[in-house]
């Protein structure tokens, strides 16, 4: 650049060296003081006389006066730059530059006043407090440090975590640093069925009641998003079990026993209605559907005379390898029948051979209200004879007892044979004689929980 400079000197057009070495009038290296006042005047004359128009211009007004104006002015705004300077120092100071003695749990950390709480923790590691975990629904640890960060409270006051990274330590004097709770995950909802289940207890006696309707239930449950797991959050519909109780019913401070006749009526029934009228009892008669719609007449005398008539089935089927479609029209056909032979309508059911098991009350529950069996088989239809139907009455009999006899489904001689001396020998021992439903009821068994059919 030196020697480029030297070929080309771009200021040689006016060499002011060379013009004030030209003034040096005496040669002894100093400019002469006059010369140069000669100087002097000469160019002001010369810029005096000539203006930019071409005419000569007016006399400047007294310097001296602007000056002091703009001395003060000048003056003053030196004075409010200071202050400003120094206001704004002083607040670099209080919120950044100065350092802050902070007490975190009774010890003294010391930090610049704008350092941010989440510096602060980062720079002394959470002061050794850990974050909170990530739980899984069931409790499960998914994440150590999944949970929520350390929590920090400053001068008594908790900072929201979302405020670490923009909130000082400027004013802080005493911070406390409490380890981050544990998080659970997030989850999805759903409604869920509860489908019901059977509380079926056929082991207690021949009576067999619906003591509850089953009823679906619905349920709240919650997956978890990371674990999937399923916890039951809340139950929203409670669920019932299908609840059915068999009882043995024993009235208490009674001699009673249920006398039952099943698959009538038929042409012996009229003279067993004979020999219970005779004797004023009253039993229970478990009928055919079809044999009721052919002998309505006894079916009407039945009801007419203070028995209890219940269905046998409409054709006596066993009901275990009936579908439930096949064993629900078999039983509300023979209540039908029961009910268009002699106008009396029952729910009552003994089941041909007394077989009705879990499967079959679940198929019914909401149609039947009560299974009976018995607890004397007489065993009448080997047609043992009279004496032997009488006996085996007599020798099982006690309080509560339900005795199983026929009106039908075949010759039914003995039967009738049997029973005047069955009811009297009973009668005898003190006996009295009831139906099903009086024995129920005598005996505290609940009322059916009856379904909708
Ligand atoms: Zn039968």
């Amino acid at each position: 650049m030196t020697s480029s400079s030297d070929d080309y000197n771009f200021n040689s057009g006016y060499d002011d060296a060379e013009e004030l070495e030209s003034l040096d009038i005496d040669g002894n290296g100093d400019v002469d003081e006059a010369a140069v006042r000669t100087w002097d005047t000469t160019v002001n004359a010369d810029v005096e006389e000539i203006g930019f128009d071409g005419s000569a211009k007016p006399p400047k007004p007294p310097r001296k006066k602007m000056g002091a104006v703009a001395t003060a002015f000048v003056t003053v705004i030196v004075a409010l730059a200071v202050v400003a300077l120094a206001a704004g120092a002083w607040w670099m100071w209080q919120t950044r530059w100065r350092t802050v003695h902070v007490s975190v749990d009774g010890t003294e950390v010391s930090a610049r006043a704008d350092t941010t709480i989440q510096t602060f923790l980062d720079a002394n590691d959470d002061f050794g407090r850990t974050r909170g975990r990530l739980l899984s629904l069931k409790g499960k640890v998914l994440d150590n440090n999944g949970g929520a960060p350390v929590s920090v409270s400053v001068n008594g006051t908790a900072v929201p975590v979302n405020d670490y990274a923009v909130t000082t330590i400027a004013d802080a004097r005493e911070m406390t640093v409490t380890p981050g709770k544990d998080i659970t995950e997030a989850h999805v909802s759903e409604t869920r069925t509860k489908h019901y289940g059977t509380d079926i207890n056929l082991n207690n006696g021949p009576i067999q009641v619906v003591t509850q309707q089953g009823e679906d239930g619905e349920e709240e449950v919650w997956i978890g998003k990371r674990s999937k797991e399923e916890v039951v959050h809340q139950e929203t519909k409670p669920m019932r079990n299908l609840t059915v109780k068999s009882f043995a019913p024993q009235p208490e401070g009674k001699k009673v026993i249920a006398l039952t006749f099943d698959d009538g009526p038929s042409q012996y029934t009229g003279r067993i209605l004979d020999i219970l009228k005779e004797k004023k009892v009253k039993a229970t008669f478990f009928d055919l559907g079809e044999e009721a719609l052919a002998y309505p007449q006894l079916e009407q005398r039945m009801v007419k005379e203070g028995h209890q008539v219940a269905s046998h089935s409409v054709s006596h089927p066993y009901m275990p390898d009936m579908s439930r479609d096949e064993l629900r029209k078999e039983i509300l056909t023979s209540f039908d029948d029961l009910e268009n032979a002699s106008d009396t309508k029952t729910r009552v059911l003994r089941a041909p051979y007394g077989a009705f098991g879990v499967q079959q009350w679940k198929d019914t529950a909401d149609i039947v209200d009560m299974n009976v069996l018995w607890s004397i088989d007489t065993l009448d239809w080997k047609r043992p004879g009279a004496k032997a139907i009488h006996d085996e009455v007599l020798k099982n009999a006690y309080n509560g007892a339900v005795a199983l006899m026929h009106a039908g489904g075949g010759n039914r001689t003995q039967d009738i044979q049997a029973l005047p001396s069955i009811i009297d020998d009973l009668r005898k021992q003190g006996y009295s004689f009831v139906t099903i439903d009086e024995l129920c009821e005598m005996g505290g068994v609940p009322k059916p929980a009856q379904g909708k059919e």
